[in-house]
Parts: C-alpha cells; sequence; structure tokens
C-alpha cells in the first residue's frame, strides 16, 4: 500500500496544529455525528444550491469544475453562504444530469465540492467523484466544516467519500482567525490536505 505510516499522518497534522494554534476541543456545534446526516436525498440524486460552475481557479489547484451543494449543519459566524444551511432549498437533480452537464465543460483538470457541506451528501459526492475521475480523468477535492478526524471518526459513507479525494480543505469557518491571504481557505484553523487516493491518508498538510 503507497502512503505515509498512521505514525508519520500523526505528525504531520501535530506540526501543522501547533503552527496554526489550533483549538484541541472542536466547537458543540462542530461534534455533530456526521453520519446522522446522510442519505437526506434520494438514491440517485444529489440537492445542489446553485448552477455548476467551470473555470474556477480559486477553489482549488488548475482549472475546476465547482459543485455547490445544499444543506449545512454547521452554522459557522461569519458563513457567507448561509442560504446554502437548509436542506429543503436549492433543488434536487439526478446524478446522471450532473455527469451530463460536467461532460460538457472542456479544458478542466478537476472538481471541487463546496457548500452547504458535501459530507452530509456523501454518497451522492462519492459516486460523482468516482465518475469524474474515471470518465474524464479529473482529479477531486472538497471542502468540509468538518475536520478529518471528525470524518475518519465518523467512518461509513463520510469516509468512503473522503477516500475519494485527491485534497480536502477541512475546518469550520472562525471569523476570529480570517485571513484572506491563505490558498483557498477564509480561516486559519483551515487546513489544506493533499490525500492519497483510496485510501485517505495525509500526504501533505498546508
Ligand atoms: S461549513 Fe461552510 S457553508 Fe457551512 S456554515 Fe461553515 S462556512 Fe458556511
Amino acid at each position: 500500500m503507497l502512503g505515509r505510516s498512521a505514525s508519520s499522518e500523526d505528525a504531520l497534522l501535530a506540526r501543522r496544529t501547533k503552527s496554526t494554534a489550533r483549538s484541541a476541543t472542536p466547537s458543540s456545534s462542530h461534534s455533530i455525528p456526521i453520519n446522522d446526516f446522510t442519505n437526506v436525498v434520494p438514491e440517485g440524486m444529489i440537492r445542489l444550491s446553485g448552477p455548476l460552475e467551470h473555470d474556477n481557479i480559486v477553489n482549488g489547484d488548475g482549472l475546476r469544475a465547482v459543485l455547490w451543494t445544499q444543506g449545512c449543519p454547521n452554522h459557522c459566524p461569519g458563513c457567507q453562504n448561509p442560504e446554502t444551511w437548509d436542506y429543503e432549498e436549492g433543488f434536487l437533480i439526478s446524478i446522471d444530469e450532473v455527469m451530463e452537464r460536467l461532460s460538457k465543460f472542456r479544458g478542466q483538470t478537476g472538481i471541487t465540492f463546496c457548500g452547504g457541506e458535501p459530507f452530509v451528501q456523501p454518497k451522492a459526492c462519492k459516486e460523482i467523484a468516482d465518475r469524474v475521475r474515471k470518465e474524464f480523468g479529473w482529479n477531486v477535492w472538497s471542502f468540509s466544516g468538518f475536520t478529518y478526524e471528525q470524518i475518519k471518526k465518523a467512518g461509513g459513507d463520510a469516509w468512503e467519500f473522503l477516500k475519494s479525494l485527491d485534497a480536502l480543505i477541512d475546518g469550520p469557518f472562525i471569523l476570529s482567525q480570517k485571513d484572506l491571504s491563505l490558498r483557498y481557505r477564509g480561516s486559519k484553523n483551515q487546513r489544506l490536505l493533499y490525500l492519497e487516493h483510496k485510501t485517505g491518508k495525509i500526504l501533505k498538510v498546508e
């Protein structure tokens, strides 16, 4: 198996935690069991908050398609997209239709899942992630208001979606740590984690 050992992964995370003075204790709003929110959409469907984007250069490396999911339990103070929180808003669309629309985007190197909270729809997101990798050869990134550790602990569909990624930008937006100079992130507590596809092992932390 490729990738780093668990101990080197722990060391990577520990180094990053120390350098950003990250709180060791998640806020109460982020101790929600992630898998309580799985299967909130019918099989074969996904709930989105807006149209699919392409040629995006601010949500990951390269030229990217972006998929905006609807529904978020995190409710971070200062969130720029509170209209994406409600699970009944946005619109339902079939995964086949999403793939059809994505297939028309030329020259993309990857897709990024934004939100909302992609990890409350992990089965649908994983299916799209796996299909774009196989059918278009794209890499796959996702944002999450949950941390890597919370997703790993939750296991189940959330962990399966994480294992389909090449990179995760994790953690809630924390207004008091806002820093717009960071690559792809809004606050200092958030990490850019490059992952080993299929295992979810952390390869690099930024
Ligand atoms: S996780 Fe993202 S979408 Fe959800 S409340 Fe926080 S900043 Fe907003």
